[in-house]
């Protein structure tokens, strides 16, 4: 894997603090440790916010946040904004769209990083999936044991995992961008702002908000759906399933092959 800064930096502070598994620690520790005012409240489109003093810094967590695993990626990503961008911006707001990864470079991407290794670092996170067959549940699991948000444990998997997944994430009906694991070619159809196919998964919730049950999450969908393909097309080999964000209007989809 590349060296990314985020994952860098997350690593010296565990050990700084002499860390060893992440169910050591509470993120409220470390922050309060770095000194930072942390202030639960409910603010607007927005699941964290920090913002740089002269003298402290606060970090805002949105009290509306429902998943405990999702607090804990937002607070981890502002605590890595604090460790890695302290006087570059005084202000930044972080909503569903900046913790969902790729889609920003720089600053976000690093901070995702460093909330990625603190929460999952990746030795632990490659012993816990290893030999454990792909399922929505295994991402359930996964956000459970780690006590992350499942979207960061889709995109954890994506770097990790030993099953080739896809990612494509929707807003407003919108393909935004999708995302594969090392060695899973396929040619995605031309789709990219453009709406998601109309027979998939994600395209269910924002046509008529179907959002499928536990046992439900993993649907059965042709390759064609996603995918170009020449022919024999059929159902069974290929899974969609669709995490949702309704707050934010997203859909995060996950595709994988039998
Ligand atoms: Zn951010």
């Amino acid at each position: 894997m590349p060296i990314n800064k985020g994952a860098v930096t997350a690593r010296r502070m565990l050990s700084e603090f002499g860390i060893e598994k992440p169910d050591d620690f509470s993120i409220e520790e470390l922050i309060h440790a770095r000194d930072i005012i942390l202030e639960e409240k409910k603010i607007s489109n927005s699941d964290g916010r920090i913002v740089f003093g002269k003298s402290k810094t606060k970090i805002t967590i949105n009290s509306d946040i429902k998943y405990l695993g999702r607090r804990r990626f937002t607070l981890a990503h502002e605590l890595g904004h604090f460790a890695m961008h302290h006087n570059v911006d005084t202000h930044l707001e972080d909503n569903a769209l900046t913790l969902d990864y790729f889609k920003n470079g720089g600053q976000e991407y690093e901070a995702n990083q460093f909330a990625t290794e603190l929460l999952m670092p990746s030795k632990y996170f490659v012993e816990y999936t290893q030999g454990k067959p792909f399922s929505p549940d295994l991402l359930r699991n996964i956000a459970d044991h780690f006590q992350t948000s499942i979207t960061s444990a889709a995109f954890r998997y994506l770097e990790l995992g030993q099953h080739p997944i896809f990612l494509f994430y929707c807003k407003d009906k919108r393909v935004i961008y999708w995302k594969n694991s090392e060695n899973f070619y396929r040619k995605v159809k031309d789709i990219t702002k453009l709406h998601p196919p109309e027979d998939s998964v994600a395209m269910e919730f924002f046509n008529d908000g179907t959002i499928y049950k536990k046992e439900g999450s993993a649907q059965s969908i042709y390759k064609s759906t996603w995918f170009e393909t020449g022919s024999d097309d059929e159902l069974d080999e290929y899974f969609e399933y669709a995490i949702v964000t309704k707050d934010y209007n997203t859909v995060l989809s996950i595709i994988w092959e039998r």
